[in-house]
């Protein structure tokens, strides 16, 4: 299949690669020059070009920019492809452009690969990034099946675990196991960095080890993705966060009274929650 991917960055860079391996022919589009040779010369693309022009004779559009350009994109797609190609895109908040992208173009299909790590940019590009992650994908009502199903067969073919919701269902879950704690951890390197008491702050950063790696890692990383996911699933967020104020206030509450009993009881309840959600 002739598939075009827009964004050639880590998540568009590693879905190139494998697309590749599995004997797909894959046009890249990028907004730098630089980026669509270095995606050629990684083995990410068979060809690319900054000019959108070259989509035209696409099957599947895969759009893998920053969330921001998604639906400027797909404007600037319309004219340049036929209708019956297929587009979707990868970006990790789904109601604010899936309502707007399914309006523009009858093929939309809204998509979320659950994989990433902490670079960015083609040279961040890996192959198998999305095996055996989930791949989520958000039709509506007015979805094309013919896209669903296309969709449903490439996922299957990058041996991701295909995943099916409405875009609002995802865009709440994904603000609490993915949003939330990014701003959770941002706070709390925020919390160590603020110690006032200097002796303290050096000695912490000498003892930081394991526990803090991971629970700081995702709010040590790119800020972009975190501004994206307050700005495009602010109001999902927003409850994410009033919820975890509510829990932390709790728990608070519970060590000013030195309630050891209900804290024990708090956390056997969070120990045997933990596996339901990291398998
Ligand atoms: P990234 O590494 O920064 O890659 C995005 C690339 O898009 C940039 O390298 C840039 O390439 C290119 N680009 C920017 N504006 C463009 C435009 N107008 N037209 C064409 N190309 C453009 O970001 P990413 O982590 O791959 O994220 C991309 C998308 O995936 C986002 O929507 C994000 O929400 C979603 N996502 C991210 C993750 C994650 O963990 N990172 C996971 C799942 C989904 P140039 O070098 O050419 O400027």
């Amino acid at each position: 299949m002739n598939i075009g991917i827009v964004g050639l960055g880590l998540i568009g860079g590693s879905l190139g690669l494998d697309l590749r391996s599995l004997g797909h022919y894959v046009i890249g589009v990028s907004r730098r020059e630089s980026t669509c040779q270095k995606a050629i010369a990684i083995g990410s693309v068979d060809e690319a070009s900054v000019d959108l022009s070259i989509m035209a004779g696409t099957e599947l559009i895969v759009i893998c920019t920053p969330i921001a350009n998604i639906l400027p994109t797909l404007e600037q797609l319309i004219p340049q492809v036929s209708s019956n190609t297929v587009i979707t895109d990868v970006g990790s908040v789904k109601a604010p452009i899936v309502q707007k992208a399914s309006s523009l173009w009858n093929n939309f299909i809204g998509g979320h690969p659950m994989a990433g790590t902490a670079d960015s940019g083609i040279e961040a590009a890996v192959k198998n990034l999305f095996v055996k992650n989930p791949y989520v994908i958000t039709p509506i009502d007015t979805t094309n099946p013919t896209a669903i199903a296309l969709l449903e067969e490439i996922i299957k073919q990058l041996k991701a675990i295909p995943l099916r919701c409405y875009p609002k269902t995802h865009d709440k879950a994904v603000s609490s196991i993915s949003h939330l704690p990014v701003m959770v951890s941002a706070s709390l390197i925020k919390t160590c960095i603020l110690e006032a008491d200097t002796d303290v702050a050096q000695l912490s950063k000498n003892l930081a080890s394991s526990g803090f790696r991971d629970t700081s890692r995702v709010g040590g990383g790119n800020p972009e993705l975190g501004i994206m996911m307050a700005k495009y699933n602010r109001q999902a967020l927003l409850e994410s966060l009033q919820s975890y104020q509510h829990n932390l206030e709790e728990l608070i509450n519970l060590v000013e009274k030195e309630d050891w009993e209900q804290i024990d009881e708090y956390l056997q309840v969070t120990k045997k929650a933990r596996p339901l959600f990291i398998k």
